[in-house]
């Protein structure tokens, strides 16, 4: 009897994309290395694409460098309102929570909602209640907002409100969404990301991040996505599923796809960001418009992993 041969693995990682000073480079690198160890070593475990991202995500979330989870941005109201979402390519399904508040790992609540209900999408109220019927682990507003965030946003409100439009127009437009694709030993794919959204956001602002199609996207026949930048300008162009699409019905390779989408969304919609893409065949693909990109990969044909800011 013969073994099947096991399909390629791989782990593409980002940690958001915008002007990342150079003191925060290697906090960033820090907590990219640590969450890609942690999905890589599901996958060569033979583990799922989905268990991967999640746990990946899991890790950046509780890292407070990063724009999701502990350490994201505050909204205008003084709150830590937080999206996240997850795209299974194998059973094409999805899961996503938006403005919840009280959730240290929403990438875990987006999970919850893509295989225990029938939706897609909870916000808010209804998210937290989702999150306590199924014992999704709580917190306090304070246990996810930092000195480095507080201090931020009370620039920002001594300055008066700006719109997201003027935060990814500022020099320093910061950022720091976390997002993870992965291919598993069965060939199947799946793509998450988790976000805070951007600073001194109104409340109850929904950027890209929460969206299928626009933060997120993964099916098995073209392989997963996910996005950082300004969501705005990201919702508009549709940015995952276009990626998909590029790659899927014009027959790109992912970092041409990549390369391509990022072109639209400047074009259509003046927008900023980056992408991670993997195809069903393991090559990976990562591009920005931004000054830097949080990014880090792996693939069973690669040595070492590959960190970058
Ligand atoms: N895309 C996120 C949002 O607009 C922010 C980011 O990725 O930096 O909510």
């Amino acid at each position: 009897m013969t073994t099947p041969a096991q399909h390629a693995l791989a782990l593409v990682l980002h940690g958001g994309a915008w002007d990342i000073p150079d003191e925060l480079v290697e906090p960033h690198k820090k907590g990219l290395r640590a969450a890609l160890k942690v999905g890589w070593d599901v996958l060569q475990k033979r583990g799922a694409a989905v268990d991967a991202v999640e746990e990946a995500i899991i890790v950046m979330e509780q890292d407070d460098t990063f724009d999701a989870g502990r350490g994201s941005f505050i909204n205008g109201a003084g709150e830590v309102e937080l999206d996240a979402s997850i795209m299974n390519g194998a059973t094409f399904r999805a899961g996503a929570v938006a403005a919840v508040q009280n959730i240290p790992h929403p990438i875990t609540l987006a999970r919850a909602i893509m295989e225990k209900s029938e939706h897609i999408l909870l916000v808010g109220m209804g998210a937290s209640r989702f999150a306590r019927e199924h014992k999704i682990k709580t917190c306090s507003q304070d246990d996810l907002i930092t000195s480095r965030e507080l201090e931020r946003w009370r620039a920002l409100q001594a300055g008066g409100a700006f719109s997201t439009k003027d935060a990814f127009r500022r020099k320093r437009h910061p950022s720091g969404t976390v997002g993870a694709v992965a291919l598993d030993h069965r060939g199947n794919v799946a793509a998450g990301t988790s976000t805070g959204g951007t600073p001194n956001k109104y409340p109850g602002r929904v950027g890209d991040s929460p969206l299928i199609g626009c933060g997120t996207y993964a099916e098995n026949r073209a392989g997963a996505v996910s996005t950082s930048g300004w969501g705005e300008a990201m919702i508009k162009v549709v940015m995952a599923k276009t990626v998909i699409d590029l790659m899927d019905w014009h027959e790109m390779g992912p970092s041409r796809a990549a390369e391509e989408a990022l072109k639209i969304l400047k074009k259509k919609a003046s927008g900023y960001g980056g992408i991670i893409v993997l195809n069903p065949e393991g090559d990976v693909g990562i591009a920005f418009n931004t000054p830097r990109m949080a990014r880090a990969y792996q693939t069973s044909s690669m040595r070492s992993p590959i960190v970058e800011v």
